[in-house]
């Protein structure tokens, strides 16, 4: 345990996180307007899942406040608070049983970026940003909130910059300015929690041209506000699979997220139009959520790395020579993700006197993760074998006749019963939608392939490289 000292009875429960959740917000399920998500026969999992947040311990010094808040929201100032930073992020992530708690991770990434930013933008254009942000910071820290971020645009024709897009609304944009606020338009895809969390928290998604200044916005707004609509993603790796184990416990899921004409005051705004800053909000989020990443990303690793293990046990084959080099693969997966938060955490950049997470180990750790989970899924499938592919169905092994030849037939090294519910989460986790889903998050979330290497070239000093080769072809 990182925090020694017992949970603050000052801050929230789950359960009045859970009750908050019946607020009038608009969120809809296969087709159908849902009413209670907390109480929804299959989102309430995920509503469960960012309420076992509450259950962590998270309390951590906040010196701005002079109290104590969940960690998530302490502005990290050292490489001693980044490392902090990454120890409940994977303490949570342990806590959900391996799958990442984004409800205070991801929104508290934007608002560390936002906090070094805000500054630079308020000196070149008399903004209000930085005390707007945090007194922001502040009200969520204080009330203890969970906040989604809305980053990812729809994006429309991806060779065309927002202004060209010939639907405006594929970026979220300001449509009108008022003297209480501004008006805005727009989605946001694949947004995490978005229905179960209490604030939504956009920034943009890219760098911003002058004539994409509309399109150049950062805001936050309660789930409830009107005009905000939420499209759930289905949730195949529950509906549909009666043998799922892990989905039955924790998922997260994301929205398409619709602001149509949504009213937005001025204290929430925290960039309006200042297209030159649109850039460092998007890649300063980046970062700290790569950082994030690799940190959850390390202990979902325990997942696969676990499941393997004890797959390899049951089928007796622990000790064979390719077993323990697909188990190193497993391995080596987990450990350079951890790795990466460290040394991080370690060498951070100091700008504002807070601590960003060094970008080059922190892209270099998320691109090893981009490109190397299909690795993991061969290994792990590999290592069960085709009955991945032929498992029976759970009321085949509950049916009287059918279930004593399956007890028996699936014995290995251990016994059919057990051996079948380690073989159910290899499945659930290698080869069904659930598989399928962490791929497409293994490879996009928090930042394609690209974007990762692009952080790695864009700013790598060559200089020290370059000058030992040069040394070598100089004669001397
Ligand atoms: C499970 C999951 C959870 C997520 N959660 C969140 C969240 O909570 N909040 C949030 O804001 N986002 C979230 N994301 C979004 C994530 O950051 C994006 O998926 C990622 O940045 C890729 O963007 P995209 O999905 O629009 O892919 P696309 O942009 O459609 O990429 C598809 C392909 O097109 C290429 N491409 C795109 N544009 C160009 C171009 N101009 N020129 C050449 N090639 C191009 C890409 O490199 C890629 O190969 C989540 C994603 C997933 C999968």
């Amino acid at each position: 345990m990182i925090w020694e000292r017992p949970l603050l009875s000052a801050m929230r429960s789950r359960e009045q996180f859970l009750a908050s959740l019946n607020d009038g917000r608009e969120a809809y399920y296969r087709g159908q307007r849902v009413d209670s998500i907390a109480e929804h026969p299959v989102l309430r999992i995920a509503a469960e899942h960012a309420a076992k947040l509450y259950d962590v311990p998270r309390e951590l010094r906040d010196p701005a406040l002079g109290q104590d808040v969940s960690g998530y929201f302490v502005l990290p100032r050292s490489p001693a608070e980044l490392l902090a930073r990454h120890r409940l992020v994977y303490a949570t992530t342990m806590a959900c049983h391996g799958v990442f708690n984004i409800s205070q991770a991801i929104g508290s990434d934007a608002l560390a970026a936002m906090s070094v930013i805000a500054p630079k933008i308020d000196r070149k254009h008399a903004t209000p940003y930085a005390a707007r942000v945090e007194a922001y910071r502040r009200r969520v820290a204080t009330e203890d909130l969970t906040l989604a971020l809305a980053q990812t645009d729809m994006k429309g024709d991806r060779r065309r910059r927002p202004h060209e897009q010939p639907d405006p609304d594929m970026y979220v944009h300001v449509t009108d300015v008022r003297p209480e606020g501004i008006v805005v338009s727009g989605a946001k895809a694949h947004t995490t929690q978005a229905a179960v969390s209490d604030e939504i928290v956009v920034i943009p998604t890219r760098a911003m041209s002058e004539k994409d200044a509309d399109f150049a916005v950062a805001f936050a707004v309660p789930a409830a506000t009107k005009g905000l609509t939420f499209i759930v993603r289905p949730i195949e790796e529950l509906e549909g699979n009666d043998q799922a184990i892990l989905a039955r416990s924790d998922y997260e899921f994301e929205t398409i997220t619709i602001f149509d004409q949504v009213f937005v005051p001025w204290e929430r705004v925290f960039l309006c139009r200042e297209h030159e800053f649109a850039g460092a909000v998007a890649i300063g989020f980046a970062t700290y959520h790569r950082f994030t990443a690799v940190s959850y990303r390390a202990a979902t690793a325990n997942l696969y790395l676990g499941t393997a293990s004890l797959v390899a046990r049951t089928n007796g084959i622990s000790e064979a020579s390719h077993v323990r080099d697909k188990m190193l693969r497993l391995v080596l997966y987990k450990e350079v993700m951890r790795m990466s938060a460290l040394t991080a955490a370690q060498f951070p950049l100091m700008d504002e006197g807070q601590a960003i997470p060094n970008p080059l180990y922190t892209n270099i750790g998320k691109l090893y993760s981009n490109q190397n989970f299909s690795g993991v899924l061969e290994a792990l499938v590999d290592l069960s074998g085709g009955i991945l592919a032929t498992l029976p169905a759970r009321s085949d092994f509950e049916n009287p006749v059918e279930g004593p030849y399956l007890a028996k037939y699936l014995a290995a090294a251990e016994d059919g019963p057990r051996r079948t519910e380690v073989l159910r989460l290899a499945k659930e986790l290698g080869v069904s939608s659930f598989a399928g889903y962490m791929m497409a998050l293994m490879i996009h979330a928090e930042g394609s392939v690209e974007a990762s290497k692009m952080a790695i070239l864009r700013d790598y000093d060559l200089t020290e490289a370059e000058t030992l080769v040069e040394g070598l072809l100089t004669p001397k």
